[in-house]
């Protein structure tokens, strides 16, 4: 069936061609019999059938009804095919356990999506090998200060360690992509870089101070609904200059900036 599927530019359609990137892929995966595995967006198989053999568990999240069917008619005990969007399938009925492995080459139109999904996820997920647009690679291992540097740099730093795996370019796909890729490998930190308190409030203070990227601190808390006021105090009790950007910041002064902003906010609304 794999010859006759005409690729879906919706879904991101790209198929792997190239056996060396699949290899390396895998190779960076360092699968053993006792893994469990997730895949999002499965395709024609091009990791799907390597992996097989080298795992426990394999489950695939594919959207495309036509390409989950060779996996459903596959039968093959350790394959457990979900059909559907990997943005909106819960992933806590798939991880069942603390150590998955994902392994994707995403389409690039959902990657970001699901960084933040599986940031969410992170207790289950002990390393991903995931492909990218190169652009959103070079995002992802910015440091800051960096034009690239961004909310999903932080966020994603903050738990993992992250390292490149393989430049790939457009030849290694069928239909190739108009840009360059890149494989990179997320290791889950026992700890993460920095202590942050209230998950949720760090997420909502790096993604306002990133959220206009022209503006100081001050000008994206105020605009994300912190008021002036707090933002003020807490600028002196961090003793951060808030005239900065929030490209500027490391992750341990995003971490200090979240926690005082919490305590001088949560001060002024008990009075
Ligand atoms: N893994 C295959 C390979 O390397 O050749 C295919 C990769 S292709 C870039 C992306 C795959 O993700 C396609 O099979 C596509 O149908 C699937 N896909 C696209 N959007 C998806 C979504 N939201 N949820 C699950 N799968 C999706």
């Amino acid at each position: 069936m794999s010859t006759l599927h005409r690729p879906r530019k919706r879904f991101g359609q790209n198929f792997l061609i190239d056996q060396n990137v699949v290899n390396h892929i895998i190779a960076a995966a360092e699968l053993s019999l006792s893994d469990h595995v997730l895949e999002i967006g499965p395709g024609q198989g091009a990791l799907t059938h390597k992996m097989l053999p080298l795992v426990q568990r394999l489950d695939l999240i594919e959207i495309d009804r036509d390409l989950a069917q060779q996996f459903t008619d596959n039968g093959d005990e350790k394959l457990h095919v979900h059909v559907g969007d990997a943005l909106k399938i819960d992933w806590n009925q798939i991880l069942n356990q603390t150590d998955y492995k994902l392994v994707a080459n995403l389409p690039y139109n959902i990657s970001s999506q699901v960084l933040f999904k599986m940031i969410t996820h992170r207790q289950l997920i002990s390393r991903m090998i995931l492909m990218f647009q190169k652009e959103v690679g070079d995002r992802l291992r910015a440091q800051p200060g960096s034009k690239e540097y961004g909310s999903l740099t932080v966020l994603c730093q903050l738990w993992f360690d992250i390292s490149r795996v393989t430049l790939v370019p457009p030849s290694a796909f069928k239909p190739p992509p108009k840009v360059m890729s890149e494989v990179l490998r997320f290791d889950r930190r026992e700890t993460p870089r920095v202590e942050v308190d209230d998950d949720g409030f760090f997420r909502r203070v790096v993604k306002a101070s990133f959220a206009q990227r022209r503006k100081t601190l001050r000008n994206c808390l105020c605009a994300a609904g912190f008021s002036a006021e707090v933002v003020d105090i807490t600028a002196e009790d961090a003793q951060l200059d808030m005239k900065r950007r929030g490209e500027t910041l490391s992750i341990t002064e995003f971490a200090h900036l979240a926690k005082q902003l919490q305590i001088v906010e949560q001060r002024y609304l008990t009075n």
